[in-house]
């Protein structure tokens, strides 16, 4: 560890002291979620011809069926969707809106303006992209309060008798605001239900999954997605996405990633069944290490002088660490210190470049197995004022140690210390 200057590794030691309490607390969601995933296994009655793959049509694959059962019990939902057919996160999340979204309905976010790839989704009329908005589906959108809450004088005003989906962020995103945990989901879906029962409750639950003991469908979601390569794919899943919540609901979502009338009836697994259930049995653990991780990288960036959200001693409900920094220079060196604790690419050098979906120029740090697989430790920051860099995920806590203590020292070789 001679490459990290004597005052890091005194900031890191310190801040190990520190977080004892927080992470002894971790545990305990970790022991919880790991035994609710098997105990979903069990009563599944799990075994390892469930594994095989599939072709073709796949039709009847038992594997494929049982994981999506699997899945059901662990989110406390009525059904699942489970596929390694989703590309990302987004198809998933856009494939449950235009599942259940008809042309004249109204989608309404109510935790403010959405993550960057879903801008696209909801679209412009007339974009001509076969976005929400080109079919005729409107969007409205609440903007937070200054402190961080819903704006429920301005979701009353907003909702009318053409919302049909509510759509909540769990996680912050890209955005300087805290994640919305379980708790508050659930007195979202509550106040919502109440100014419009018949109301769908979408969550966007990337990044949440098993941060915390309950799931969002367990406190009366209606629709959930997220991806298999960020926290349920327990890093192992190569690539998919999963959608759970009320079976009509699930269906509809089927329908529009497949064709109406087959849905989930089809779709061969090829040889990805073993990750996707592997990956479930990890996630809780591994989890587990990134929030562990992350807990460490607040509690040492703020010894450093930075502002972290959360910050290393407030309550989780997502992977992601912001850190507020000073100039783009700090954002940079932060990423590639990231990237040079990495196990693969290290050598690489991230640079802000225009990714497709995103709005302003993007430096990412993802030294992966999985291609772009943010349960990894991986780093990502729009270059735009404030300056606020975001980290998540490592498979294991000390490599977030060292992806951590790297950014200090690359910033520290650039005298941004
Ligand atoms: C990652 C993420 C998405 C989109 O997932 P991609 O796999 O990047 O397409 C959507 N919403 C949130 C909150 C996310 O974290």
């Amino acid at each position: 560890m001679a490459v990290f200057a004597e005052d890091i590794l005194q900031a890191a030691e310190a801040a190990e002291l520190e977080i004892e309490g927080a992470v002894k607390a971790l545990d305990k969601i970790v022991d919880h979620n790991q035994w609710k995933v098997i105990e979903a296994f069990q009563r599944q009655k799990v075994s390892d011809f469930h594994f095989a793959g599939s072709t073709g049509y796949a039709y009847n694959d038992r594997g494929r069926e049982v994981l999506d059962l699997v899945y059901a019990e662990v989110f406390g939902a009525e059904s699942a969707l489970v596929r390694p057919h989703f590309a990302s996160g987004t198809h998933t999340i856009s494939t449950a809106l235009f599942g259940v979204l008809r042309p004249g309905d109204e989608l309404l976010y109510i935790t403010g303006r959405p993550y960057d790839t879903l801008h696209k989704v909801v679209g412009k009329p007339g974009d001509g992209t076969g976005s929400l908005a080109d079919f005729g589906i409107t969007y409205k959108e609440t903007a937070l309060t200054s402190d961080g809450k819903i704006d429920w004088d301005e979701v009353e005003l907003s909702i009318n008798e053409r919302t049909k989906v509510i759509g909540i962020q769990r996680s912050r995103g890209y955005d300087w605001r805290s994640s919305f945990t379980v708790a508050e989901i659930g007195e979202m879906v509550a106040r919502v239900k109440e100014l419009k029962p018949e109301v769908i409750v979408f969550v966007d639950n990337c990044y949440g999954e098993f941060t915390e003991k309950l799931e969002p469908p367990q406190v009366g979601a209606d629709l959930v997605a997220g991806s298999l390569i960020k926290n349920p794919g327990g890093g192992i899943a190569e690539t998919g996405g999963y959608i759970c919540g009320r079976s009509d609901l699930v269906e509809l979502a089927a329908y529009r990633l497949t064709a109406p009338g087959i849905g989930g009836e089809v779709g061969a697994m090829l040889g990805t069944t073993r990750g996707l259930y592997q990956g479930l049995f990890m996630a809780p653990h591994t989890v587990g290490q990134a929030v562990k991780g992350s807990i460490f990288a607040a509690a040492v960036f703020q010894r450093c002088g930075f502002t972290t959200k959360p910050a290393w001693d407030e309550p989780r409900t997502d992977l992601i660490q912001a850190v507020s920094f000073d100039s783009a220079e700090h954002l940079i060196a932060f990423v590639q210190g990231i990237q040079r604790a990495a196990a693969v690419d290290s050598h690489v050098v991230p640079e802000p470049w225009d990714m497709p979906g995103y709005e302003h120029p993007v430096i990412m740090a993802a030294g992966t197995f999985i291609q772009g697989g943010s349960l990894e430790l991986s780093a990502d920051a729009p270059i735009r004022a404030p300056y606020i860099g975001y980290m998540q995920g490592g498979l294991t806590y000390s490599h977030v140690k060292f992806g951590v203590l790297m950014a200090l020292e690359s910033m520290r070789e650039r005298k941004l210390l």
